[in-house]
């Protein structure tokens, strides 16, 4: 059978070498006779796993000792309200950046803790870009500012960390569930980032924080004892059960990240893979993908058919041609090509080749 590659905004693709490494660890762990499954989070074995994870991201990131990493359960949006609950600290009132469903969502969750002020949004132009700093009205009594590095949905990326002084001013906040990893990351720039592992760490079921250290221990009154990050910290996220196969799959991709050369070698090829898309759709009468060319995400790539009646057809033969996942997110239609890290430049090239032959053929 041909190669099949899979699109999907998440839960996404995994590197093959990684589902193989893990195929064959399946049912006996390094002569331990136990699959990772059905090992006690607290044994020796489940321990090296874990430490293992943890410095190989610090390792890749390059984080700090003052900042914790922590292996949560609940998803990215538990985030939602963990956020809140924990970095409010005495303050009735957050900034949050608006620009797509993502944050959209987060601003609601949040709402029920705090006044939002929405210091900038890019609703009016519905969602297809990211407002530039200068216009943005942040409130200075707000206890952090969030905003949503990568839009899943509407494909706009921040490429661009906010200048804002996260130590001495308000701490800056990131929801980066679909773009970390897929470029170097300079933490210290962050109170906390938070990413849902589905799409460029690993499988469903694992929510990774990274938090600053001085953030902790002031959580709203009446915070469930779980959604305390103080606690999670406190016990090297070992405080209830840890999603540990979740972990385990997550870990051997931090290793294969080290193989491959790192995050500035991860960025190179997602910017090729990226531009191979991206210079399809400006050059092509046939596509249009609606983002502003300086914000478009190289992770999600949404696009339309100018006609929209060849859309059942154009997901069909991509699906024949082993392309597939292709549909868009269910509120705005389309298509949307998902290339997290996992996507080698191949798939790209055989999508690339599939979206000019059909245009061709229904010009
Ligand atoms: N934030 C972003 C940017 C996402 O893409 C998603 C899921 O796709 C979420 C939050 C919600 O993640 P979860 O389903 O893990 O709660």
């Amino acid at each position: 059978m041909d190669q099949i590659y899979n699109f999907s905004a998440g839960p996404a693709v995994l590197p093959k070498e990684v589902l193989q490494q893990a195929r064959d660890e399946m049912l006996d762990w390094h002569g331990s006779g136990m699959s990772v499954m059905e090992m006690s989070h607290r044994g020796k074995e489940f321990m090296s796993i874990a430490e293992k994870t943890e410095s190989d991201f610090r390792e890749l990131v390059g984080i700090p000792e003052n900042y914790k990493v922590l292996f949560l359960q609940g998803g990215a949006s538990s985030q939602f309200s963990m956020v809140p609950m924990n970095l409010l600290r005495g303050k009735t009132k957050a900034n949050y950046i608006n620009t797509g469903q993502w944050s959209t969502k987060a601003i609601k969750e949040a709402s029920r803790y705090c006044t939002i002020n929405v210091a900038a949004s890019s609703e009016k132009t519905n969602f297809t870009c990211v407002p530039t700093q200068d216009k943005w009205h942040l409130d200075p009594e707000a206890a952090y500012i969030h905003y949503t590095s990568n839009e899943t949905i509407g494909g706009v990326e921040f490429h661009w960390i906010p200048d804002i002084d996260s130590r001495n001013g308000i701490p800056l906040v990131a929801d980066m569930s679909s773009d970390i990893l897929s470029r170097p990351l300079d933490i210290t720039r962050f109170g906390l980032v938070y990413a849902g592992a589905q799409k460029n760490l690993g499988p469903a079921g694992l929510t990774l924080v990274v938090v600053r250290e001085d953030l902790l221990g002031q959580p709203l009154t009446g915070t469930p004892t779980l959604y305390d990050y103080q606690i999670h910290a406190q016990n090297d996220s070992m405080y209830n059960t840890p999603p540990t196969y979740a972990m385990y799959i997550t870990g051997l991709v931090f290793a294969w990240l080290k193989n491959k050369g790192g995050l500035a070698m991860m960025e190179k090829i997602n910017i090729t893979k990226a531009n191979l898309l991206y210079d399809l759709l400006n050059n092509n009468d046939f596509y249009h993908c609606p983002v502003a060319k300086a914000d478009r995400s190289r992770m999600n790539v949404p696009f339309t058919l100018k006609n929209p009646a060849l859309n059942e057809e154009f997901l069909k033969q991509a699906d024949n041609n082993g392309l597939i996942q292709l549909k868009g997110h269910r509120s705005v239609g389309g298509m949307r090509a998902s290339i997290y890290n996992a996507m080698p430049i191949e798939g790209v090239t055989k999508l690339v080749a599939f979206m000019n032959e059909f245009a061709n053929q229904h010009a």
